[in-house]
């Protein structure tokens, strides 16, 4: 067993010493020893060193126009949905209030996809450019296979329309296209009439209708069902 050095019984003392709260003889004691020993006043020296350094981190300048860029930003990704111009100049958020809504407001679109496209119809991509491990289901896709997309109103939620789906016998995952999410479903062509039905019960008669004629011609559909306008 060895005792401890008196060092470094004096060096576990500097935290409490530079906020002060020593008693009046720890005080007294760690001076006298801070006058009579140079590797301690060394240490104590860097010891507060390293405090300013940390201050000084909290004082990181931000550029004026960090706020205006990162806003300006936002509202170009969110096609104008967020951040809107009087909203930028009439905002004065603590910084750290607007790293948490920035958090929340990136959340919301990578989430429910921020888009005013109006048109987005059923897509006649040939799958023969997929490759395998391209959607969630892609390694279930042949050659054959065939990509659609298809539009429901904005106002349906999307989580209902895959619970109806899988209800109906077709498995559903999640996927996120053009930033937007979207389901995703595969459906064999010969199912297509059961599929047309159940997503049109979920999502309305709204639901953009299949090229059928096209879709006949591919046996395995790789279906994303996306929100519009
Ligand atoms: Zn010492």
């Amino acid at each position: 067993m060895t005792e401890p050095s008196p060092h470094q019984e004096m060096i576990d003392l500097f935290s409490d010493y530079y906020d002060e709260e020593l008693d009046p003889v720890q005080v007294a004691n760690l001076e006298a020893h801070f006058d009579a020993c140079e590797t301690c006043r060394e240490e104590y020296r860097s010891f507060k060193g390293s405090l300013s350094l940390f201050g000084g981190l909290k004082e990181a300048h931000v550029p004026d126009d960090f706020l205006k860029e990162v806003t300006t930003s936002i509202n170009r990704q969110s096609r104008g949905t967020f951040f809107k111009e009087s909203w930028i100049f009439g905002l004065r958020v603590p910084y750290e209030a607007f790293i948490a809504l920035l958090l929340v407001v990136f959340g919301a679109i990578y989430f429910f996809g921020v888009s005013n496209r109006s048109t987005y119809v059923v897509a006649d991509d040939e799958a023969s450019e997929m490759q395998p491990g391209d959607a969630p289901m892609g390694r279930a896709l042949g050659a054959q296979s065939h990509q659609v997309q298809v539009q429901v109103p904005r106002s349906i939620d999307l989580q209902k329309v895959a619970a109806a789906l899988r209800q109906a016998g077709f498995a559903t995952s999640f996927d996120v296209v053009e930033s937007e999410v979207a389901v995703v479903a595969n459906v064999q062509s010969k199912d297509l009439p059961a599929f047309q039905k159940a997503l049109a019960a979920a999502a309305g008669d709204d639901v953009q209708r299949f090229d059928e004629p096209t879709l006949a011609r591919h046996p395995n559909l790789s279906v994303r069902i996306l929100n519009g306008d």
